[in-house]
């Protein structure tokens, strides 16, 4: 059981099945792709999917890493399916969508951590979307900032890459990743050109308020514009335990905190994920 006791009423979703949910079902089945909102088992597929909002995931469905907070398989990947990026441009033409995100697994197996795959397919689906969004949510690529370079050349519109936690609890929960190794990925995204800079973080993992704002500070002083915070909720008994329920109230906080800070938007709320509603924020930001 969870550290923080059984799950507060607050994270329970109300599941509602439309049409819509069932039809891009049938897409991606058919496509032969994979979604996070899938594999990491999101608690708002019904909500998002029902509004043609998704995420796919690149670059296979094993990582080399083990973040303690992530159900997506550990272990050796394949090799690169050269004929994803055509695929997922077909697919995202058939959906119509205004809007999507892309992330992938960490595949540091790969000299490139995947850099020219990300690439090929940002471009294949600018070629065959003309006027969809896109959005990335990438690794770190070992903050080889060529590799960032490579990515951020191929024109998306919003670079994503998560912090997820605090510095102090970067060893339990990404063990192989460090915190200002993401900061500087994000710092140098910035610094490349125009796209939106992005990044998110779960809550509850053991960290305290005091330690979230000062990430806070640290990523928008890192060029960061909209971050989008979470609670952490654990997918199985094998992953780190929930230490809290962070309250629907504190989460409010975050978000003043946050404008004051300087953000451009900020999405705070206990089932928020990183692509929560990112088709949404993007309008509302363009409306800004
Ligand atoms: Fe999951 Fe990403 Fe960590 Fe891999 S790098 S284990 S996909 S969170
Ligand atoms: Fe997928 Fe993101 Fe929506 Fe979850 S929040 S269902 S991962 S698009």
């Amino acid at each position: 059981p969870d550290e923080a006791g059984p799950r507060p009423k607050w994270i329970r979703k109300r599941l509602t099945l439309k049409k819509e949910f069932f039809e891009t079902q049938e897409l991606v089945k058919k496509a032969g792709l994979n979604t996070i909102c899938e594999s990491g088992q999101c608690p708002n597929i019904t909500e998002c999917w029902s509004r043609k909002s998704l995420t796919f995931m690149i670059l296979g469905n094993i990582c080399t890493r083990s973040c303690g907070f992530c159900d997506v398989m550990t272990g050796r990947p394949g090799l690169v399916d050269e004929d994803e990026p055509r695929r997922v441009a077909e697919t995202l033409a058939g959906l119509n969508l205004n809007y999507v995100v892309i992330t992938s697994v960490d595949r540091d197996d790969l000299p490139d951590g995947g850099a020219l795959a990300w690439a090929n397919t940002i471009r294949a689906i600018k070629e065959s979307c003309p006027g969809l969004g896109l959005e990335v949510l990438t690794p770190d690529f070992k903050g080889d900032l060529e590799n960032v370079d490579v990515v951020m050349d191929a024109g998306p519109d919003c670079f994503s890459h998560n912090i997820e936690t605090v510095g102090a609890l970067h060893r339990e929960v990404r063990p192989q990743a460090r915190y200002e190794r993401s900061l500087a990925v994000l710092k140098h995204a910035r610094e490349h050109g125009t796209a939106l800079i992005k990044s998110g973080m779960m809550l509850g993992l053991g960290e305290t308020n005091a330690q979230i704002l000062e990430t806070m500070e640290d990523l928008v002083a890192h060029g960061v514009e909209v971050l989008n915070l979470g609670q952490y909720l654990r997918p199985s008994a094998r992953h780190l335990p929930v230490q809290r329920w962070v309250k629907p109230e504190e989460f409010e906080m975050f978000k003043e905190e946050g404008e004051k800070m300087g953000y451009k938007h900020i999405e705070s709320g206990p089932l928020v994920r990183s692509s929560y509603r990112a088709d949404l924020q993007a309008e509302e930001i363009a409306q800004k």
